[in-house]
Protein backbone atom coordinates (compact mmCIF):
# COMPACT_ATOMS: atom_id res chain seq x y z
CA UNK A 1 0.00 0.00 0.00
CA UNK A 2 1.00 3.29 -0.92
CA UNK A 3 0.64 5.23 2.49
CA UNK A 4 3.35 7.55 3.13
CA UNK A 5 7.09 7.66 3.82
CA UNK A 6 7.22 4.27 6.07
CA UNK A 7 5.47 2.35 2.54
CA UNK A 8 7.63 -0.13 2.18
CA UNK A 9 8.08 -2.67 -0.79
CA UNK A 10 8.48 -6.46 0.69
CA UNK A 11 11.72 -7.91 -1.36
CA UNK A 12 12.49 -11.22 -2.14
CA UNK A 13 14.60 -11.82 0.48
CA UNK A 14 11.88 -10.52 2.80
CA UNK A 15 13.57 -7.50 3.94
CA UNK A 16 11.14 -4.04 3.75
CA UNK A 17 12.72 -1.46 1.58
CA UNK A 18 10.74 1.83 1.63
CA UNK A 19 9.03 3.04 -1.75
CA UNK A 20 10.04 6.51 -1.51
CA UNK A 21 13.63 7.21 -0.46
CA UNK A 22 16.60 9.94 -1.37
CA UNK A 23 19.31 10.53 -3.45
CA UNK A 24 22.45 12.48 -3.45
CA UNK A 25 24.63 11.86 -6.56
CA UNK A 26 26.46 15.02 -7.45
CA UNK A 27 26.47 16.53 -3.90
CA UNK A 28 30.00 17.50 -2.00
CA UNK A 29 30.46 15.56 1.42
CA UNK A 30 29.49 18.87 2.85
CA UNK A 31 26.32 19.40 0.65
CA UNK A 32 25.67 15.78 0.97
CA UNK A 33 25.70 16.17 4.98
CA UNK A 34 22.96 18.67 5.10
CA UNK A 35 20.64 16.92 2.51
CA UNK A 36 20.74 13.96 4.55
CA UNK A 37 19.88 15.66 7.81
CA UNK A 38 17.54 17.67 5.69
CA UNK A 39 15.86 14.57 4.36
CA UNK A 40 15.73 12.85 7.86
CA UNK A 41 13.84 15.89 9.20
CA UNK A 42 11.24 15.91 6.25
CA UNK A 43 10.55 12.16 7.40
CA UNK A 44 12.70 10.38 4.18
CA UNK A 45 13.19 6.63 6.10
CA UNK A 46 15.44 5.23 2.66
CA UNK A 47 18.93 7.10 1.50
CA UNK A 48 21.21 6.33 -1.77
CA UNK A 49 24.56 6.93 -2.17
CA UNK A 50 27.32 5.04 -3.66
CA UNK A 51 31.65 5.32 -3.35
CA UNK A 52 31.42 6.61 -7.09
CA UNK A 53 29.68 9.75 -5.54
CA UNK A 54 32.86 10.78 -3.55
CA UNK A 55 30.35 11.67 -0.69
CA UNK A 56 30.00 8.21 1.70
CA UNK A 57 31.66 10.34 4.35
CA UNK A 58 29.36 13.02 3.99
CA UNK A 59 26.38 10.74 3.99
CA UNK A 60 27.41 9.09 7.20
CA UNK A 61 28.22 12.15 9.07
CA UNK A 62 24.63 13.20 7.40
CA UNK A 63 23.08 9.84 8.26
CA UNK A 64 24.74 10.06 12.43
CA UNK A 65 23.69 13.75 13.31
CA UNK A 66 20.45 13.31 11.43
CA UNK A 67 19.34 10.35 13.44
CA UNK A 68 20.67 12.27 16.91
CA UNK A 69 18.96 15.20 15.60
CA UNK A 70 15.62 13.57 14.99
CA UNK A 71 15.86 10.77 17.72
CA UNK A 72 16.30 8.06 15.46
CA UNK A 73 17.80 5.05 15.79
CA UNK A 74 20.14 3.09 12.68
CA UNK A 75 17.16 0.81 11.93
CA UNK A 76 14.86 3.19 11.33
CA UNK A 77 16.83 4.45 7.95
CA UNK A 78 17.24 2.24 5.26
CA UNK A 79 20.69 2.87 3.50
CA UNK A 80 22.33 1.81 0.14
CA UNK A 81 25.45 2.13 -0.96
CA UNK A 82 27.47 0.49 -4.11
CA UNK A 83 30.24 -1.37 -5.20
CA UNK A 84 32.40 1.41 -7.50
CA UNK A 85 33.54 0.06 -11.13
CA UNK A 86 36.93 -0.28 -9.96
CA UNK A 87 36.81 -2.16 -6.74
CA UNK A 88 35.01 -4.68 -9.18
CA UNK A 89 36.40 -8.65 -8.30
CA UNK A 90 36.01 -10.91 -5.22
CA UNK A 91 39.23 -9.68 -2.62
CA UNK A 92 38.64 -5.81 -4.17
CA UNK A 93 34.81 -5.83 -2.80
CA UNK A 94 35.43 -7.09 0.35
CA UNK A 95 38.24 -4.51 1.26
CA UNK A 96 36.58 -1.59 -0.35
CA UNK A 97 33.04 -2.37 1.83
CA UNK A 98 34.95 -2.63 5.12
CA UNK A 99 36.22 1.02 3.87
CA UNK A 100 32.18 1.96 2.70
CA UNK A 101 31.07 0.95 6.21
CA UNK A 102 33.72 3.18 7.98
CA UNK A 103 32.78 6.26 5.48
CA UNK A 104 29.32 5.52 6.14
CA UNK A 105 29.68 5.20 10.25
CA UNK A 106 27.62 2.51 10.65
CA UNK A 107 28.59 -1.81 11.20
CA UNK A 108 25.58 -2.77 8.35
CA UNK A 109 24.32 -1.35 5.10
CA UNK A 110 20.80 -2.46 4.51
CA UNK A 111 21.42 -2.39 0.55
CA UNK A 112 24.25 -3.00 -1.19
CA UNK A 113 24.32 -2.83 -5.59
CA UNK A 114 26.57 -3.67 -7.80
CA UNK A 115 26.93 -0.11 -9.71
CA UNK A 116 27.23 -1.56 -13.07
CA UNK A 117 28.19 -4.65 -14.60
CA UNK A 118 32.13 -4.73 -15.37
CA UNK A 119 32.27 -7.90 -17.66
CA UNK A 120 34.44 -10.65 -16.55
CA UNK A 121 34.36 -9.27 -13.23
CA UNK A 122 30.98 -9.02 -11.75
CA UNK A 123 30.42 -12.40 -10.86
CA UNK A 124 33.14 -11.68 -8.76
CA UNK A 125 31.73 -9.26 -7.32
CA UNK A 126 28.97 -10.89 -6.62
CA UNK A 127 30.14 -13.50 -4.82
CA UNK A 128 31.58 -11.14 -3.02
CA UNK A 129 28.36 -9.33 -2.09
CA UNK A 130 26.84 -13.15 -1.09
CA UNK A 131 29.44 -13.13 1.81
CA UNK A 132 28.92 -10.23 3.15
CA UNK A 133 25.13 -10.82 3.00
CA UNK A 134 25.57 -14.08 4.39
CA UNK A 135 28.09 -12.17 7.23
CA UNK A 136 25.11 -10.17 8.18
CA UNK A 137 26.93 -6.66 6.73
CA UNK A 138 24.73 -6.50 4.42
CA UNK A 139 20.46 -6.62 4.62
CA UNK A 140 20.09 -6.76 0.64
CA UNK A 141 22.06 -7.02 -1.96
CA UNK A 142 21.08 -6.54 -6.09
CA UNK A 143 22.40 -4.44 -8.94
CA UNK A 144 22.13 -1.49 -11.00
CA UNK A 145 22.63 -0.80 -15.05
CA UNK A 146 22.09 -4.48 -15.37
CA UNK A 147 20.23 -5.49 -18.68
CA UNK A 148 18.55 -8.31 -19.63
CA UNK A 149 22.12 -10.44 -21.06
CA UNK A 150 23.39 -9.62 -17.83
CA UNK A 151 20.35 -10.79 -15.54
CA UNK A 152 20.41 -13.88 -16.85
CA UNK A 153 24.22 -14.26 -16.51
CA UNK A 154 23.87 -13.28 -12.78
CA UNK A 155 20.90 -15.37 -12.37
CA UNK A 156 22.67 -18.52 -13.93
CA UNK A 157 25.26 -18.33 -11.86
CA UNK A 158 24.43 -16.65 -8.27
CA UNK A 159 23.23 -18.83 -5.28
CA UNK A 160 21.28 -15.54 -4.07
CA UNK A 161 19.09 -13.79 -6.42
CA UNK A 162 19.28 -10.23 -6.78
CA UNK A 163 16.41 -8.17 -4.48
CA UNK A 164 16.20 -5.62 -7.19
CA UNK A 165 17.77 -3.78 -10.11
CA UNK A 166 18.57 -0.07 -10.15
CA UNK A 167 18.32 1.86 -13.15
CA UNK A 168 17.50 4.78 -15.42
CA UNK A 169 13.84 5.23 -14.79
CA UNK A 170 11.85 8.43 -15.50
CA UNK A 171 8.83 9.32 -17.88
CA UNK A 172 11.17 10.06 -20.83
CA UNK A 173 12.84 6.32 -19.96
CA UNK A 174 11.31 3.86 -18.87
CA UNK A 175 13.16 0.35 -19.64
CA UNK A 176 9.28 -1.55 -20.57
CA UNK A 177 11.94 -4.97 -21.53
CA UNK A 178 13.90 -4.94 -18.57
CA UNK A 179 11.16 -3.82 -15.87
CA UNK A 180 8.87 -6.85 -17.80
CA UNK A 181 11.78 -9.63 -16.92
CA UNK A 182 12.42 -8.11 -13.77
CA UNK A 183 8.61 -8.48 -13.25
CA UNK A 184 8.42 -12.14 -14.01
CA UNK A 185 12.02 -13.05 -12.16
CA UNK A 186 10.45 -10.69 -8.77
CA UNK A 187 13.72 -8.37 -9.15
CA UNK A 188 11.79 -4.95 -7.71
CA UNK A 189 12.95 -2.10 -10.37
CA UNK A 190 13.95 0.87 -8.50
CA UNK A 191 14.28 4.68 -10.38
CA UNK A 192 17.43 6.29 -10.54
CA UNK A 193 17.19 9.53 -12.15
CA UNK A 194 13.40 9.66 -11.43
CA UNK A 195 12.90 13.31 -12.53
CA UNK A 196 15.06 12.94 -15.34
CA UNK A 197 17.52 14.71 -13.51
CA UNK A 198 15.30 17.57 -13.60
CA UNK A 199 14.37 17.48 -18.05
CA UNK A 200 11.32 15.55 -17.39
CA UNK A 201 9.76 18.38 -15.25
CA UNK A 202 9.11 20.77 -17.89
CA UNK A 203 7.59 18.30 -20.26
CA UNK A 204 3.79 19.72 -21.61
CA UNK A 205 1.94 16.45 -20.54
CA UNK A 206 3.60 16.70 -16.57
CA UNK A 207 2.81 20.22 -16.65
CA UNK A 208 -0.69 19.50 -17.75
CA UNK A 209 -0.91 17.20 -14.92
CA UNK A 210 0.25 19.37 -12.21
CA UNK A 211 -2.06 21.59 -12.73
CA UNK A 212 -5.34 19.40 -13.41
CA UNK A 213 -4.02 17.76 -9.68
CA UNK A 214 -3.01 21.10 -8.61
CA UNK A 215 0.72 19.40 -7.86
CA UNK A 216 4.31 20.28 -8.79
CA UNK A 217 5.64 19.03 -11.99
CA UNK A 218 8.40 16.63 -9.51
CA UNK A 219 5.49 15.22 -7.47
CA UNK A 220 3.42 14.34 -10.50
CA UNK A 221 6.39 12.23 -11.61
CA UNK A 222 6.99 10.68 -8.09
CA UNK A 223 3.23 9.24 -7.57
CA UNK A 224 3.86 8.11 -10.64
CA UNK A 225 6.66 6.18 -9.79
CA UNK A 226 5.08 4.92 -7.26
CA UNK A 227 1.64 4.12 -8.61
CA UNK A 228 3.89 1.91 -11.42
CA UNK A 229 5.15 -0.30 -8.71
CA UNK A 230 8.39 1.49 -8.65
CA UNK A 231 11.12 2.65 -5.65
CA UNK A 232 12.32 5.86 -6.44
CA UNK A 233 14.87 8.00 -5.32
CA UNK A 234 14.21 12.09 -6.11
CA UNK A 235 17.46 14.29 -5.27
CA UNK A 236 17.33 17.25 -4.23
CA UNK A 237 19.81 20.04 -2.27
CA UNK A 238 17.00 22.24 -1.77
CA UNK A 239 15.35 21.74 1.40
CA UNK A 240 11.60 23.52 -0.34
CA UNK A 241 12.43 20.56 -2.30
CA UNK A 242 13.18 17.32 -0.42
CA UNK A 243 10.33 18.32 1.26
CA UNK A 244 7.74 19.05 -1.49
CA UNK A 245 8.72 15.81 -2.87
CA UNK A 246 7.30 13.67 -0.51
CA UNK A 247 3.68 15.46 -0.67
CA UNK A 248 3.06 12.56 -3.00
CA UNK A 249 0.78 10.66 -0.59
CA UNK A 250 -2.66 12.62 -0.73
CA UNK A 251 -3.90 12.10 -4.20
CA UNK A 252 -4.14 9.41 -6.76
CA UNK A 253 -3.45 9.68 -10.53
CA UNK A 254 -6.52 8.33 -12.66
CA UNK A 255 -5.32 5.00 -14.90
CA UNK A 256 -5.69 7.89 -18.06
CA UNK A 257 -3.14 9.80 -16.43
CA UNK A 258 -0.53 6.54 -15.86
CA UNK A 259 -1.16 5.48 -19.15
CA UNK A 260 -0.35 9.25 -20.75
CA UNK A 261 2.81 9.30 -18.83
CA UNK A 262 3.47 5.68 -19.78
CA UNK A 263 3.04 7.28 -23.09
CA UNK A 264 5.87 9.10 -23.03
CA UNK A 265 8.80 6.72 -22.99
CA UNK A 266 11.40 7.52 -25.83
CA UNK A 267 12.44 4.11 -25.15
CA UNK A 268 16.37 4.76 -26.34
CA UNK A 269 18.51 2.37 -24.40
CA UNK A 270 16.23 -0.49 -24.45
CA UNK A 271 18.21 -3.94 -24.23
CA UNK A 272 21.32 -3.21 -24.16
CA UNK A 273 21.64 -1.15 -21.16
CA UNK A 274 24.64 0.01 -19.05
CA UNK A 275 27.86 -0.20 -20.57
CA UNK A 276 28.56 3.89 -21.05
CA UNK A 277 30.12 4.58 -18.05
CA UNK A 278 32.30 1.31 -18.46
CA UNK A 279 33.21 2.11 -22.29
CA UNK A 280 32.66 5.60 -22.84
CA UNK A 281 29.42 5.41 -25.46
CA UNK A 282 26.59 7.81 -24.14
CA UNK A 283 23.95 7.14 -26.90
CA UNK A 284 25.43 5.08 -29.61
CA UNK A 285 24.16 1.57 -30.43
CA UNK A 286 24.43 -1.61 -28.83
CA UNK A 287 28.08 -2.88 -29.77
CA UNK A 288 29.54 -6.50 -29.14
CA UNK A 289 30.80 -5.77 -25.80
CA UNK A 290 27.95 -4.07 -24.60
CA UNK A 291 25.96 -7.33 -25.50
CA UNK A 292 28.36 -9.67 -23.82
CA UNK A 293 27.70 -11.40 -20.63
P1 LIG B 1 16.66 13.34 -10.21
O1 LIG B 1 15.98 12.73 -11.37
O2 LIG B 1 16.26 12.96 -8.83
O3 LIG B 1 16.61 14.92 -10.37
C1 LIG B 1 17.38 15.75 -9.53
C2 LIG B 1 17.36 17.14 -10.11
O4 LIG B 1 16.02 17.64 -10.06
C3 LIG B 1 18.23 18.09 -9.35
O5 LIG B 1 18.76 19.03 -10.27
C4 LIG B 1 17.25 18.78 -8.38
O6 LIG B 1 17.64 20.10 -8.09
C5 LIG B 1 15.99 18.81 -9.23
N1 LIG B 1 14.78 18.74 -8.40
C6 LIG B 1 14.49 17.84 -7.42
N2 LIG B 1 13.26 18.07 -6.92
C7 LIG B 1 12.76 19.14 -7.59
C8 LIG B 1 11.54 19.85 -7.52
N3 LIG B 1 10.59 19.49 -6.67
N4 LIG B 1 11.36 20.90 -8.37
C9 LIG B 1 12.32 21.26 -9.25
N5 LIG B 1 13.51 20.63 -9.36
C10 LIG B 1 13.72 19.57 -8.53
O7 LIG B 1 18.24 13.10 -10.49
P2 LIG B 1 19.44 12.22 -10.03
O8 LIG B 1 20.15 11.98 -11.29
O9 LIG B 1 20.15 12.82 -8.89
O10 LIG B 1 18.83 10.79 -9.56
C11 LIG B 1 18.38 10.54 -8.25
C12 LIG B 1 19.30 9.59 -7.53
O11 LIG B 1 19.42 8.35 -8.24
C13 LIG B 1 20.74 10.07 -7.42
O12 LIG B 1 20.89 11.14 -6.53
C14 LIG B 1 21.43 8.80 -7.04
O13 LIG B 1 21.23 8.51 -5.67
C15 LIG B 1 20.71 7.79 -7.94
N6 LIG B 1 21.43 7.53 -9.21
C16 LIG B 1 21.95 6.29 -9.45
C17 LIG B 1 22.62 6.00 -10.61
C18 LIG B 1 23.14 4.64 -10.86
O14 LIG B 1 23.92 4.44 -11.80
N7 LIG B 1 22.76 3.64 -10.10
C19 LIG B 1 22.86 7.03 -11.65
C20 LIG B 1 22.24 8.31 -11.33
C21 LIG B 1 21.55 8.52 -10.16
P3 LIG B 1 18.47 20.55 -6.78
O15 LIG B 1 19.39 19.41 -6.40
O16 LIG B 1 19.21 21.77 -7.28
O17 LIG B 1 17.50 20.86 -5.71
Amino acid sequence: MIMNLNSTVTLNNGVEMPRLGFGVWQTSNAVATDSVRMAIKHGYKSIDTAKKYGNEPGVGEGLTRGLAENGLKRSDIFLTTKIFIGDQGYQSTLDAFAGQLKSLQTDYVDLVLIHWPVPGKYLDTWRALEKLYRDGKIRAIGVSNFNIIRLKNLLKHCSIKPVLNQMEFNPLEQEADIKAFCDAHDIQMEAWSPLGHGSALTHPVIMGLAEKYDKTPAQIIIRWELQRGIITIPKSTHEEFIASNTKVFDFELADADINAINALDLDKRSGWYGDWQVFGNPNGKPTAVENRD
